[in-house]
């Protein structure tokens, strides 16, 4: 069986033909029993400390119950653990209670909320009202893109581009362009000019598996030249990119063209939520026509940590500064290793390991020498492309980094996964 199962991803069993959901589900336990017997069960772990670049796992599979070095939380600037933020949670907590009891149309639109919107127009350099805050990052995709984006538009997206994107224009007609390819891009604004009501090119600021940057100023020049409208999902660059943390936008210097702008509070704002930046009278559409904003519940008032946690950006810079000095070093010591991190210029760093088998070993291995990462393989990435992804975080401390790097350093050793030079 576990033959059988070592080709198999969570992909197949999406759907089995001819089985029932019982079936299905059966089928699926059991490809989660060899996952775990192997020890390359490194989902869902349970963690019973904090989010952290060390965090305390229960005993799983193979897994011991103990203290791992992490690098699977996207809490960029560590703030979910920053003193000031935990008070401005429980705050709000204390103020407004544990819930807004409704959503936002009908009764659970609260002051924390209109606050932490006019903070986002501020952050982002536009006017009053060019925000809409939804419960989660994945809403602010797949919510507004699915109220934007019918039948008689197109959306043009960068391969690479995240689920919530995907769930979003399942009602629209789609185009997809190989990830960071102008050329295939303007061929199809080119081909597509004239035949669709709205154009929406859709990118990442930073791409979630490499950690790459979309070459914004020239993806903005191509779309707008044919008529499209550019939306940004900057979810991994925002506090991470920019002089002042702006994200991709900023550091292309294009804040201000981009037409639309979606963004989590799940990463460098250390919270869950969401955001739409865009024109004043398109956020107040999408306040009214947009179904998961007029159906559920409004986000509840620990969001107003997310207030604090934007203030801080800008007020204590030096949490981006040390991020990039542990990326700095990370980088060059697995690069020192002949390891494959690919082309990342962010927090996101991979270490590519192509094969399947080889890419579960190494997860495996790495948890033994008490370092926490994410092997992704097919479907988050194409099939050869099979890698370990690790986030940084500007509380990662050297120790943390140097105990990583000896770790890759023994497993290259054994699974040489280093690029033949
Ligand atoms: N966009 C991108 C690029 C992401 O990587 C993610 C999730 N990691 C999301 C959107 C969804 O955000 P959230 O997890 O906050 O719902």
């Amino acid at each position: 069986m576990a033959n059988n199962l070592s080709h198999k991803s969570f992909k197949d069993f999406e759907d089995i033909p001819e089985m029932d959901i019982f079936q299905r589900a059966k089928a699926h336990e059991e490809y989660l029993d060899y996952l775990k017997v192997s020890g390359y069960m490194n989902y869902r772990l349970l963690v019973t400390s904090g989010c952290g670049p060390e965090v305390t796992l229960e005993e799983f599979g193979t897994i011991r119950k103990g203290s791992y070095v992490s690098f699977v939380c996207n809490d960029y600037l560590g703030f979910t653990q920053h003193p000031e933020i935990k008070k401005a949670a429980m705050a709000g907590i204390e103020k407004y209670g544990t819930g807004a009891g409704a959503s936002p149309l009908i009764g659970g639109y609260f002051e924390y909320h209109q606050a932490l919107e006019d903070k986002l127009s501020a952050f982002f350099k536009r006017p009053k009202g060019s925000a809409i805050v939804y419960t989660t990052g994945y809403t602010s995709n797949s919510a507004s893109l699915q109220c934007l984006l019918k039948k008689d538009d197109i959306a043009i997206v960068d391969m690479a581009v995240h689920a919530s994107v995907y769930e979003g224009i399942q009602g629209t007609t789609v185009k997809r362009f190989l990830h960071n390819n102008l050329e295939a891009l303007e061929r199809i604004l080119i081909n597509v000019r004239d035949k669709y009501r709205t154009k929406m090119v859709i990118v990442d600021g930073v791409y979630s598996q490499d950690g790459d940057m979309a070459p914004l100023k020239n993806i903005l020049d191509v779309t707008h030249q044919y008529g499209g409208v550019l939306l940004v999902d900057d979810a991994h660059g925002i506090g991470v990119i920019g002089e002042t943390g702006r994200g991709a936008m900023e550091y292309f210097k294009v804040m201000n063209q981009v037409d639309i702008i979606t963004g989590t509070f799940s990463k460098t704002f250390s919270n869950v939520g969401g955001y739409v930046i865009a024109d004043p009278q398109l956020i107040a559409y999408l306040q009214f026509q947009s179904r998961q904003y007029a159906f559920s519940a409004a986000a509840t008032p620990a969001i107003s940590a997310v207030s604090r946690a934007i203030d801080l950006v800008d007020e204590e810079p030096f949490w981006q500064k040390k991020l990039w000095e542990n990326i700095d070093y990370y980088r060059s010591g697995l690069t020192s290793l002949g390891l494959d991190i690919g082309t990342t210029s962010s927090a996101i760093i991979p270490v590519k390991i192509g094969d399947i088998e080889k890419n579960c070993e190494a997860g495996k291995l790495l948890l033994e020498c008490g370092i926490y990462t994410n092997p992704i393989m097919y479907p988050a990435v194409s099939l050869k492309d099979a890698r370990i992804r690790m986030s940084l975080m500007a509380t990662h401390t050297k120790e943390h980094l140097d105990k990583a790097l000896n770790a890759f350093d023994y497993i290259n050793k054994k699974l040489n996964i280093a690029l033949s030079i």
